[in-house]
């Protein structure tokens, strides 16, 4: 087995590690189902060859964390196919039937696209064992990348919090790290409610226009397949340049630990929203803060994902997407901002101890 159990676990979990394994085609997968309290477990599928329990251990600990903030009716959980997502076509069907029929008794469990896994996984998991999130729109799922999902609960967080920071949002610049499914749909959604894109980074380079960059034309020319940099409506930067454009808000939508604690002093916004997952490091999170830059962490601004799959989970349709991300991430925003003023605690540590509250207050219920 490549796979190793470390140190892991706490009061709230996890409740089942699983390592399986079908030398037949060379599966080998980690199940961690972190807790079920709220209700059965939501958590992607990940395809990678370097995965680890530890880290798999972490997501779903992440998920169980997400999905009691987002007050939805369920628990957190991840797994982790050891293998090449770039594999052939009929390999990764093998896997993802051979994966889904050894999880079928494990009904706690909902498994969802993530890194390396898509609709399509999803549709093979759910033929076979009839359970399954993020499926293709014709088995009755809602795409939450083509919507924008995740990208819309970002623009609802960054409004809530926007007010908090004293910045008029209608008036306000925006930069952007990442120009895929998270950051060109929280541009879009922010440039609806007045908000001006001044830079936008994507993995070859930035762009920069302090009189704003035209969002439909940028995302055209992306769809086009050309890098963000070549875009004629403003002037290239260096991707590194991004951090400290003069910007109200900032938003990171791409790569984890990208604010540390030696470039996040160059930072000329009050408020960064985190669209990606764990984009600033402790200590960064820290600095920022006794510079009075409000953040609001990943698991409340970018929960939109997880909970367009709840409600298509539940037959839900994408307007009740839309208005369940809004209702949710406007009240979880108010809340662990009023919580990190009243308590004196970061928003992170306002949002894990309000999630952790709620993890417990459902666990009480159980019986032992
Ligand atoms: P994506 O692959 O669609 O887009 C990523 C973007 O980041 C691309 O434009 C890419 O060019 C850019 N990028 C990569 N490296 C970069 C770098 N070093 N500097 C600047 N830009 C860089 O991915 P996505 O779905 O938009 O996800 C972005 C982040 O948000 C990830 O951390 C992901 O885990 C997190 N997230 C996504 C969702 C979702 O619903 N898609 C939900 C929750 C969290």
């Amino acid at each position: 087995m490549k796979i190793k159990i470390h140190n892991i676990g706490d009061e709230l979990g996890p409740e089942k590690i699983l390592l399986l394994r079908q030398p037949r085609i060379a599966l080998e997968a980690i199940v961690v189902v972190d807790n079920v309290a709220c209700g059965p477990a939501i958590g992607g599928v990940r395809m990678a060859p370097d995965l680890t329990i530890d880290e798999i251990y972490r997501l779903s600990r992440a998920m169980t964390l997400k999905n009691a903030a987002a007050g939805l009716p369920h628990g957190g959980a991840k797994a982790g196919i050891i293998a090449d997502p770039a594999c052939s076509y009929e390999q990764k069907e093998k896997l993802m039937r051979t994966f889904a029929r050894m999880i079928r008794s494990v009904t706690e469990y909902i498994p969802g696209p993530d890194m390396g896994t898509n609709e399509e996984c999803m549709a093979w998991v759910d033929d076979e064992i009839g359970r399954a999130a993020g499926l293709p729109r014709v088995l009755g799922g809602i795409p939450l990348d083509e919507i924008g999902a995740t990208g819309f609960g970002v623009a609802v967080a960054a409004e809530v919090a926007a007010t908090e920071a004293g910045i008029p949002l209608k008036e306000s610049h925006l930069a952007i790290q990442g120009f895929g499914a998270v950051g060109r749909h929280a541009a879009n959604f922010l440039g609806k409610r007045g908000a001006m894109l001044v830079a936008v980074s994507d993995s070859q380079g930035a762009i920069q226009n302090q009189n704003g960059l035209d969002v439909d034309a940028l995302i055209k020319h992306k769809k086009e397949g050309s890098p963000v940099h070549t875009f004629s409506g403003g002037q290239a930067i260096s991707r590194d340049e991004l951090v400290g454009i003069k910007c109200d808000i900032w938003i990171p939508a791409a790569r984890p630990d990208v604010l540390t604690e030696n470039n996040v002093d160059q930072l000329k916004a009050r408020l960064v929203i985190h669209g990606a997952n764990i984009p600033a490091t402790e200590t960064a999170e820290q600095l920022m803060h006794k510079r009075g830059i409000l953040n609001i962490p990943d698991f409340i601004a970018n929960a939109g994902g997880v909970i367009c799959a709840a409600v298509e989970f539940r037959g839900g349709s994408e307007s009740q997407v839309m208005e369940t991300i809004e209702e949710k991430i406007r009240t979880n925003t108010v809340e662990i901002l009023e919580r990190s003023k009243k308590e004196n605690l970061l928003p992170r540590e306002a949002a894990v101890k309000m999630a952790c509250n709620r993890v417990k207050r459902a666990m009480a219920y159980r019986r032992t």
